[in-house]
């Protein structure tokens, strides 16, 4: 391992990471239809010719083909090479970030699923079962791993005293996001009469739980921080136009994303700022 050079180990992962884009692609499509990841093969939305391997290169063949389908020159929509491009991006974040490191395998895993959530939310306002549950298997999967051969995987952080091996600090974690998201649901449920967070929204929150440890209270302050900004911006635009609703996956990915790549820096930073350090 010593003697892969980093460049060509980053490099390699960012490519695998725009190969895995158009799997991303088809599953963010197919999922929420309950359709079938693996057939038929990729074809064409408008006139349903089979894609030919040529032209299904991520990102090059939008661009070689000019956003049209090369039968029937429909166009095709510039968010499936953006799809691929962000998951190249995601992947390469992950190697920079642990290196060559069991950590990278599982925050790719993270990113990867986080990324396709984000988008299904987007679409359907709907946070699938399949895929949450797929990122918990993950998760699990890693914890498990971290904890019977030592080797850092989940959670993507640890602490001291009770909280230094990975299964009580993953535990803590799920304990936290699920239950402080349950009960902010349950509290703006009494106030509002209408719920904040959906319960696609708490099963995330308990399954990134597993990934951040205690962390998670930070990826929900991140979300809610850009929620609300992103939120106003969104309400003025649709200014009259009923009630503009707003998923809070995406936040939650985002949060997950930033936490995960600057979490414990910015938190010293701010124990720093505030004394306590
Ligand atoms: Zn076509």
């Amino acid at each position: 391992m010593e003697s892969i050079p980093i460049w060509f180990f980053l490099m390699s992962t960012g490519l695998f990471g725009l190969l895995f884009g158009s799997l991303a692609n088809v599953i963010i499509w197919r999922v929420p239809r309950g359709e079938s990841i693996v057939s038929p093969g990729s074809h064409c939305p408008g006139c349903g010719t089979p894609i030919r391997w040529y032209d299904n290169i991520p990102v090059a063949s939008w661009v070689i083909l000019g956003a049209r389908c090369r039968e029937c020159g429909g166009r095709i929509s510039a968010r499936y090479p953006i799809v691929e491009a962000t998951s190249g991006l995601l992947w390469l974040a992950a190697a920079a970030r642990w290196g060559m490191s069991a950590r990278t395998l599982f925050g790719i895993g993270l990113f990867y699923l986080l990324l396709i959530l984000t988008l299904i939310d987007l679409d359907h306002m709907r946070l699938p079962n399949a895929i949450v549950a797929a990122l918990g298997v993950v998760g699990v999967v890693g914890v498990l791993f971290a904890q019977l051969t030592g080797v850092p995987a989940v959670p993507l952080f640890i602490g001291r005293g009770l909280l230094s091996a990975p299964m009580p600090y993953a535990a803590s974690g799920i304990v936290i996001g699920g239950g402080i998201s349950a009960a902010i649901a349950g509290a703006y449920a009494l106030i509002r009469k209408s719920a904040g967070l959906g319960m696609g929204d708490i099963k995330l929150l308990a399954v990134l739980g597993l990934f951040f440890g205690p962390y998670v209270l930070m990826v929900l302050m991140v979300a809610s921080i850009l929620g609300a900004v992103v939120g106003v911006a969104v309400l003025r635009r649709h200014k009259g136009a009923g009630q503009a609703r707003v998923p809070f996956g995406p936040f939650l990915a985002s949060g997950a994303l930033l936490v995960a790549l600057w979490g414990p820096v910015v938190l010293d930073w701010y124990l720093r700022l505030a004394g306590v350090r």
